[in-house]
């Protein structure tokens, strides 16, 4: 069953760890290595795979490198005849039309647009078409999950979600505090996703989401991307396949068959799920949510939901 998967960090390992490359298997033996690679994400069946651009903490957050960051997805990634970089829907179609792996790339955090609106659009030509507003402190635009004070939207932040609407720059609310999320969901016309999250109810972390958030995001036809952080998904030592379950059980409780997605969070993460541990391991989860659910649902969950939001959402 094939794959979508809409975050990843392979980006941000490349663009602090130069040697690192997700087409050269031999590369990946050192003391870094990357859990997304093509040949991984092949044994996966993957056909579409979000590249957040994620600047560290702990170096600099301006606009050079996310620069350095888009050149790195054009140069190493959708070069590669095996990707199809998909900026509208007709590049979509015609990914999944070829075979290739539609190949997107989001924004996780604001922080290197540095609020400059010539910045956000040229990002946007450059081919970037979903941003988060943060990582998990504040950005200019607002305030992320782990921010002592809590805030929602600056009013810059508000400015960014009506100009991101004019360019049909889509925004995911993963990693925004809850009086960010309220305060956006009420102002936004279009669909909200939250790329890697799950559900608070099941495991109570705040970078999950409260039943009333999923309603809202399913309110808006919006997705929710299922996350294999293991402290997202259960307080266990051993997190498996199936704990996964019970939070795919929530939102779909909740009126969310149609609205579940997949965003694993690998090359962010350095502890896995066992038996989910990088892309070529999806496998584990199409069988298990097979067998649970049955085939309608398991493709609607694995690939569907994350491919109908994209064909009604990028542009024409
Ligand atoms: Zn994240």
């Amino acid at each position: 069953m094939a794959i979508a998967d809409f975050h990843c960090d392979v980006l941000s390992k490349m663009l602090y760890h130069s040697e690192l490359n997700p087409l050269d298997a031999s590369v990946n033996k050192g003391a870094v290595t990357l859990d997304v690679t093509l040949d991984r994400q092949k044994m996966g069946h993957y056909m579409l795979q979000a590249y957040a651009i994620y600047l560290s903490e702990s170096k600099p957050k301006n606009i050079y490198p996310v620069l350095r960051s888009i050149d790195l997805f054009r140069e190493k990634i959708a070069s590669c005849p095996d990707y199809k970089m998909v900026v509208c829907r007709d590049d979509l179609q015609q990914a999944v039309a070829q075979g290739k792996i539609a190949a997107l790339i989001t924004l996780e955090g604001a922080d290197g647009l540095e609020g400059d609106w010539a910045l956000l659009r040229t990002v946007y030509e450059l081919g970037v078409r979903i941003l988060g507003l943060t990582w998990n402190y504040a950005s200019w635009a607002a305030d992320g999950v782990l921010e002592p004070r809590q805030g929602g939207l600056t009013a810059k932040g508000r400015e960014l979600v009506r100009i991101s609407k004019e360019l049909g720059l889509l925004l995911d609310v993963s990693h925004l505090t809850d009086t960010a999320f309220w305060e956006l969901a009420e102002l936004t016309e279009r669909p909200l996703i939250a790329s890697h999250s799950n559900t608070r109810a099941v495991c109570p972390h705040p970078r999950n989401l409260t039943d009333d958030q999923i309603r809202a995001l399913i309110a808006l036809d919006g997705r929710i991307g299922l996350t294999y952080v293991p402290y997202f998904v259960s307080d266990k030592n051993k997190v498996e396949v199936e704990d996964l379950l019970p939070h795919i059980e929530r939102i779909c409780s909740l009126g969310g068959e149609n609205h579940l997605m997949l965003g694993s969070d690998f090359d962010g993460i350095d502890v896995y799920i066992d038996g989910l541990r990088h892309p070529g391991e999806a496998g584990n989860l199409a069988v298990a949510v097979e067998k649970a659910y049955g085939k309608t649902f398991a493709d609607k969950l694995l690939n569907e939901n994350a491919m109908s939001f994209l064909l009604k959402n990028l542009p024409e």
